[in-house]
């Protein structure tokens, strides 16, 4: 088949990937470059840890075994799975995460207590006696633009794979075939959008209605990420604490995260100079180096479809309909396991029981979407 996937953050780049390896000939079209939107601005936890419904950790569950049982070991550059370590001091917290780690047990996910003592094995830092702590072995972090990079470097030794850089502006469906306006028009048997926050305007071209959440600051869209040099900082993986969450991003440097202060984040305008001294200001109550030094903060836009669930599958109910959409939060978690099996649906025409609850079509004109709660607190993202 002549394939044509639109978007290289994660999900598109991983979409191709597994068109390419099952023997069609692929055009991956993006419009600014390799890994340009969220993948290169994403926290990139990998994990299934709160995610509602069932059906939607049970995707979770395939994507974080897809990364332990392929991507590590074939990319292990890309991600390191050493736990993930939660620690509680305040009540509400103290809660929220025994609710957490027993409704894992309860769907035999890795979840165990252990002791201020086993925690400071595992991660360096400043951990109270009283507190309460969680640890969830199969966890980890990733770094996505890392692996769009190797995949697509991977893909061009390929001669049926082509690279664009052009953005598409839209597409149309006719007699079984798509075409895409992009510079030039492509034509081809199977297209799949994966333009994350883009996705909206674009399947609007081909009369398909996707809604993502509001782009409106105090909501859920945009959030903080702090990037800091922290030489010699000693963490081989995330940590989430009462009010700062903290993952390595290589040996010197990590990404911190606070859920609170993302009630200003705005992609718009400069991030006040505040913002930053306050996320340093919460590292060193956990860091005993006094080294490390606020190198940058961004601003994410998370990609989320409207009522807040991965978008995986056909357009429309049709049959043989031609245009595809991949779009979802927790897309690194998700992204190469979503390709796989999407490019397996492409090529096979057997539906995945798994996407059952996450197709395009149901969102109708006249569904009523249920609004989706910014994430605020600790174990959210
Ligand atoms: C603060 C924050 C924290 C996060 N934490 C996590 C986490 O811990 N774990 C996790 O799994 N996920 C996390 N996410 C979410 C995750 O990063 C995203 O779900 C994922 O990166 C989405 O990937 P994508 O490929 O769908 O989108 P993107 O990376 O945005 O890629 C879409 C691509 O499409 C291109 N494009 C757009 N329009 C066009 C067009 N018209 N023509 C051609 N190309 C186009 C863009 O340039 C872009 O390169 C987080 C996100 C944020 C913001």
């Amino acid at each position: 088949m002549r394939t044509i996937v639109v978007g290289a953050g994660i999900v598109g780049t991983s979409v191709a990937h597994a068109l390419l390896a099952r023997g069609h000939d692929v055009t991956l079209v993006e419009g600014k470059g390799v890994a340009a939107g969220t993948t290169s601005t994403s926290y990139a936890w990998i994990n299934s840890h709160k995610k509602h419904p069932e059906s939607y950790h049970a995707l979770n569950y395939e994507g974080l075994k897809h990364w332990t049982k392929t991507i590590a070991p074939e990319h292990p550059e890309t991600v390191q799975l050493n736990g993930h370590v939660e620690f509680a001091l305040d009540n509400e917290h103290r809660t929220t995460l025994t609710q957490r780690l027993e409704r894992l047990q309860s769907l035999d996910y890795a979840a165990r207590w252990i002791t201020a003592d086993e925690a400071r094995q595992l991660r360096p830092v400043e951990i109270p006696d009283d507190a309460l702590i969680g640890f969830f072995p199969w966890e980890g972090h990733a770094y996505p633009h890392l692996l769009c990079r190797l995949l697509i470097a991977q893909m061009q030794q390929n001669p049926s794979f082509s690279l664009i850089v052009d953005p598409a502006t839209s597409v149309s469906r006719s007699e079984g075939r798509v075409r895409l306006q992009s510079g030039t028009e492509l034509v081809a048997d199977a297209v799949v959008l994966a333009v994350g926050n883009e996705t909206t305007k674009l399947t609007a071209t081909a009369g398909v209605e996707l809604p993502m959440i509001p782009r409106e600051v105090g909501g859920a869209a945009f959030g903080y990420l702090a990037y800091v040099q922290a030489p010699g900082h000693g963490l081989n993986g995330p940590l989430t604490s009462d009010h700062l969450n903290i993952r390595p991003n290589g040996e010197d440097a990590l990404i911190l995260q606070a859920l609170d202060l993302d009630v200003s984040a705005d992609p718009d305008k400069e991030v006040p100079p505040q913002i930053g001294e306050e996320f340093m200001r919460r590292l060193r109550t956990l860091l005993a180096s006094d080294a490390a030094e606020l190198d940058e903060m961004r601003v994410g836009h998370r990609v989320i479809p409207g009522d807040g669930l991965t978008v995986a599958g056909p357009a429309t109910d049709a049959p043989d309909n031609p245009l595809w959409i991949a779009v979802t939060h927790s897309g690194v978690v998700l992204g190469p396991w979503l390709g796989e099996a999407l490019a397996e649906e492409i090529t096979t025409g057997k539906t995945n029981p798994l996407f059952e609850d996450f197709r395009p079509s149901r969102f109708s004109a006249t569904a009523q979407i249920p609004a989706y709660a910014a994430p605020r607190k600790p174990g959210d993202q």
